[in-house]
């Protein structure tokens, strides 16, 4: 497939830059198959751990996602075990009285994708699977980037393997895409005399699964278990969501509540341990009975708990030929489900930026390959920085309202929700809300790069 240079066509085409992927969560996975799928032929993809090893839970895959996945032709095998969402249902944690009830059948006649629930290690499968077709990546499981040693004009960085050995490495580009915990962003604002550590949230999130077997003998988890619904019961300071997957052979359920039990030893690279059983049914022993039984099924030790963290915006996503993305640079609380969703765009609208990179015809020094990277890259950043900064907003804005205690603003909140559940409309519940799933669904992250690369490389031009 040829790259798209647009630009420079006397010059070199950028399909011939290394790229360095740190990372294969998903948003490194998108990222080598976004830049694959754009002609790139030296794709490296780092990642600590020795396999993709996803945590057993569920995901949420909203259409901006969906869209992006069937571009790349690995949409089909994840939908295959996916579920379509065609309700949302909103209820009371401690009554189980349903507050309010959004109808999302329409979503794939209004968006032209669709909006489905799935196992995580399905969307990694998936995109994992579309990346081995791909001659042009390699993977290197088991490989821990553990410096950045310089930014420009090629990156260059140091990988241990698992037998402790380890070598520097050079490349054109570096994409950090190693998640909340980012080396790369800590190394890269540190060399800009800055400082942005992740910062925990005082939340905490238990995932847990139900087998469809454990649930059959009751009725109403049933009447869950085989439904198009997406699920959400709401109390102070906590709740629960829940959906169908793997072919409704599970029932997935994840939490949100105070951060006052997790106990690890020390913190994994995505804030996760395993969480205790007794904790969990204390924390929410007062809501409905329903929620209390299905908590019950939970085998003891398969209970998951993550640590949430944030940080603050960046003042910058990149220096030098040397990239965050994902949760490196915009973690969000997952209010809104589209973490992945939006790492995965990151990696997209990167890769139609460096298609486009106009590069010079021969650069003995490499000096202005890197100086046209680096735009690209500020580009790149131009382009993703507003939209997921709204998205971070709007999820920590929404948790605020779920979790809201008695009082005037949760009256309101319940005012709303039955509002709209008698006449449509719009709900406190971002993600389920049509004006903001409106505005996260039609972006076209890929075109609106597409469209706007040149007018936006100009502009870095002229500034620098
Ligand atoms: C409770 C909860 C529910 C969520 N639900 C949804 C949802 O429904 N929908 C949705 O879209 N999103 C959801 N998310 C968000 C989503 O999981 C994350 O935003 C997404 O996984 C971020 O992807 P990433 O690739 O940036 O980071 P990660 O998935 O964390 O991947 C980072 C990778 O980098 C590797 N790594 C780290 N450091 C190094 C290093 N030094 N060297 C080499 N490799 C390294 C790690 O091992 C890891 O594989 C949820 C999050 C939480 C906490």
């Amino acid at each position: 497939m040829a790259v798209e240079s647009t630009t420079d066509a006397a010059g070199r085409s950028p399909s011939e830059l290394s790229i360095a992927i740190i990372g294969a969560g998903m948003g490194g996975l998108g990222c080598a198959l976004a830049l694959a799928k754009k002609g790139f032929t030296d794709i490296q993809v780092y990642e600590t751990a020795s396999n993709l090893g996803f945590v057993g839970a569920g995901i949420q895959m909203a259409p901006n996602l969906v869209r992006i996945l069937t571009r790349w032709d690995c949409w089909d095998k994840i939908a295959a075990d996916s579920t379509d969402v065609r309700e949302t249902s909103i209820r009371d944690g401690a009554s189980n009285t349903e507050l309010t009830h959004v109808d999302m059948g329409n979503i794939r006649d209004k968006y032209g994708f669709p909006h489905c629930t799935g196992h995580r290690a399905s969307l990694a499968g998936g995109l994992y699977d579309g990346c081995r077709k791909e001659s042009a990546i390699t993977f290197h499981f088991g490989h821990a980037l553990v410096s950045v040693d310089t930014f420009s004009p090629k990156p260059t960085f140091t990988i241990q393997t698992r037998d402790s050995r380890t070598r520097q490495v050079t490349a054109d580009v570096l994409v950090a895409a190693d998640g909340v915990k980012s080396l790369t962003r800590n190394a890269l604002l540190s060399q800009l005399g800055l400082a942005a550590e992740a910062e925990p949230t005082g939340q905490a999130a238990y995932r847990v699964m139900l087998p469809r077997e454990k649930m059959e003998s009751d009725p109403d988890m049933m009447a869950l278990l085989d439904s198009n619904q997406v699920t959400r019961w709401i109390g102070e300071r906590r709740h629960w969501i829940a959906y169908p997957i793997h072919g409704r052979q599970i029932y997935n359920m994840s939490s949100i509540q105070p951060d006052v039990n997790f106990e690890a030893p020390s913190l994994s690279a995505t804030y996760t341990t395993k969480g205790s059983k007794s904790a969990m049914l204390s924390v929410f022993d007062d809501f409905c009975p329903l929620v209390k039984k299905m908590l019950d099924l939970v085998p003891d030790g398969e209970v998951c708990e993550w640590k949430l963290h944030v940080h603050k915006p960046l003042p910058t996503w990149s220096h030098g030929s040397v990239a965050l993305l994902g949760d490196a640079c915009h973690p969000t609380l997952p209010h809104l489900n589209q973490g992945a969703a939006m790492a995965i765009e990151d990696g997209a609208v990167l890769a139609e930026v460096l298609a486009r990179v106009p590069l010079p015809a021969s650069d003995s020094m490499g000096e202005q390959t890197a100086r046209a990277i680096s735009k690209a890259l500020a580009v790149y950043e131009e382009l993703r920085k507003e939209r997921t900064s709204t998205l971070v907003d709007l999820a920590a804005f929404s948790g605020r309202t779920l979790h809201l205690g008695e009082g005037k603003a949760k009256e309101e909140r319940d005012r709303q929700f039955a509002e709209a559940k008698k006449n449509g409309g719009n709900v406190p519940d971002k993600w389920a809300s049509p004006d903001v799933q409106k505005m996260i669904y039609t972006h076209d992250c890929m075109q609106v790069a597409a469209e706007r690369f040149q007018e936006l490389y100009c502009a870095a031009t002229a500034e620098s």
